[in-house]
């Protein structure tokens, strides 16, 4: 097979005690998934799970011990910091039953769903698809990928996000509307699953801006932290 050019090079997540590494597929991200969140952002939190996409190359790998750099992006005047856990999928499948779920899940990662708040609430305003701003170029950094069994018990873990040292999200995975399972059942009725995608499974409250040269340490109990500059 020859091309008439180039073609894009895999993203590939690292894994935690393995030489081989994630190829990414896809990237789901749930809407509005801890109730504190929602409210922040003006709704109940009571609606059902709705998902939208970023493109497999705003993955901005970010390697155990170090600090990433993401550039600030074009178009926006403030840009949010989202701290999500990424649930990594190893076995594809269509219709699977959240009971079932755990059987597709390779592993789980630090991820930031980062946003162009601005253009998203424009968007919103307008009736308009989120992408411009949610699906933009480097618009999600993740740390490296811990295997299912050595994450712990991820469904009661704490996650966190730090700015410049000080707190700005703090919650529990436990407090997720839709959890990990049910999360993977209503997605799965909707596409079918493929190994490689990752499902950013939403953020919990204290979205805010962050400016050029604002460090973000984040982290769930169990994971590797992720550490990012704005550049
Ligand atoms: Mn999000």
């Amino acid at each position: 097979m020859s091309y008439v050019f180039t073609p894009p090079a895999t993203v590939a997540v690292p894994v935690l005690g393995r030489p081989e590494q994630f190829p990414v597929n896809r990237v789901y991200c749930v809407g509005r998934n801890y109730v504190e969140h929602a409210k922040e952002m003006g709704f109940t939190g009571r609606e059902p799970p709705f998902f939208f996409l970023k493109p497999a190359n705003a993955v901005v790998v970010v390697p155990a011990g170090q600090t990433g750099s993401v550039p600030y992006p074009t178009l926006t005047k403030d840009y949010h910091h989202e701290i999500e856990l990424v649930v990594c999928i190893g076995k594809g499948g269509r219709n699977i039953k959240a009971a079932d779920a755990r059987a597709h899940i390779f592993g789980y990662a630090v991820g930031l769903d980062m946003t162009r708040r601005d253009l998203q609430g424009e968007a919103k305003k307008l009736g308009r698809p989120w992408d411009i701003g949610k699906g933009f170029d480097q618009s999600a950094p993740i740390g490296p990928i811990t295997p299912a069994a050595a994450a712990g018990d991820i469904d009661k873990a704490d996650i966190w996000l730090t700015v410049n040292g000080a707190d700005r999200q703090r919650s529990n995975v436990a407090k997720l509307i839709w959890n990990i399972g049910e999360i993977i059942e209503y997605l799965s009725a909707a596409w079918e699953l493929a190994p490689g995608d990752l499902i950013y499974s939403g953020t919990p409250e204290g979205v805010a801006a962050v400016v050029r040269g604002d460090t973000l340490k984040g982290g769930v109990t169990g994971l590797e932290s992720l550490s990012v500059k704005v550049a």
